[in-house]
């Protein structure tokens, strides 16, 4: 129940097609660094947003959920997205004009206890497959909207450390992983993936003017395509956190009432779905809960898309936070 066979099959076909061409051989493409004249913060600004999200499976802690956003966050943010594009536009004047299309480095940090599976030494094939779920996501491929981006692997870290591991969400040995391996500016997506604490399924930063060390995703290993994770094995964390890492918060963000998620295409949610609730409609206003969207909670199998204002409102992000 929940499954969606053609999705299934399109996602498989998929991979299968477009995996050769994300060989490593693609290793030496630049990274960018940021703008440094968008790396300071204009006085005035003192809120610090929120900057990390969860996924949570269910029964998960969803009380650890460190972005569980309050209403004040949520303003905090919009006021900030709102002065950021302010900035760039100042700073854009009779220059360059706004991306379009966008192709992010990825590098992937894959931290490891030791060399077994186990002690999270997955293959290659798992993160070039996740690589190819992304590109198939961020497409519309899989049903929903094209958005603009794209995701080409630069470079994949091996690292054995077992202070830095399981990876424990808001420790200071995430700080020092984190510290020591990010790299790139802030067009680079920096993955981390590992066995996570509390039985979370990852984590992500929102885009933030200054580029912080912490800037990144880490998603449990496990959960990429072929991974052991039951129902959490498609690829669709990596696709979920990514989305806040471009700046989209839950669709349940802000319930039934306000401005929600802030995306207006997406249907208001009172809560988290999980597993794939068919009908699902918490919110007197228009339109069934959005359980198939990628920035809910339900299971791979179930979410297949973002909309089109999702994809608006992560390319505005991009040329506000993330362009160089
Ligand atoms: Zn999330």
């Amino acid at each position: 129940m929940g499954l969606r066979p053609n999705l299934l099959t399109r996602r498989t076909a998929g991979v299968a097609t477009s995996t050769l061409a994300l060989l490593l051989s693609t290793a030496a493409v630049g990274v960018v660094p940021a703008a440094s004249a968008f790396s300071a913060a204009p006085a005035g600004v003192c809120a610090e947003p929120a900057d990390a999200h969860a996924r949570v499976a269910k029964g998960g802690h969803a009380k650890l959920d460190p972005n569980h956003l309050t209403a004040k966050q949520v303003r905090d943010r919009e006021a900030d997205l709102a002065a950021a594009q302010r900035e760039r536009a100042n700073f854009r004047t009779g220059a360059v004009a706004p991306l379009a299309t966008v192709t992010i480095p990825v590098v992937v940090h894959v931290i490891q206890e030791n060399s077994t599976r186990a002690g999270g030494n997955i293959p290659d094939s798992l993160i070039t497959q996740q690589i190819s779920v992304l590109n198939q996501a961020y497409a519309g491929s899989t049903g929903g909207a094209a958005t603009a981006f794209s995701f080409q692997l630069t470079k994949i870290n091996r690292v054995t450390n077992t202070s830095w591991y399981p990876i424990v969400q808001g420790s200071s040995a995430e700080r020092s992983m984190k510290t020591s391996l990010r790299t790139g500016g802030k067009n680079t997506l920096n993955m981390y993936l590992g066995e996570l604490s509390d039985g979370l399924l990852g984590w992500a930063t929102f885009p933030k003017r200054t580029l912080d060390k912490m800037d990144g995703v880490v998603v449990l290993n496990e959960s990429l395509p072929g991974g052991s994770a039951t129902n959490y094995n498609q690829g669709d964390t990596g696709t979920h956190e990514i989305g806040h890492w471009l700046n989209l918060y839950h669709t349940f963000q802000g319930g039934c009432s306000g401005s929600g998620d802030s995306v207006s295409d997406t249907p208001a949610e009172a809560s988290p779905a999980y597993e794939c609730p068919t009908g699902r409609d918490t919110c007197s206003t228009t339109g069934k809960d959005p359980i198939t969207n990628f920035m809910d909670y339900t299971y791979d199998s179930c979410m297949y898309q973002f909309t089109a204002g999702q994809a608006s409102r992560m390319l505005t992000a991009w040329n506000a936070y993330r362009a160089a």
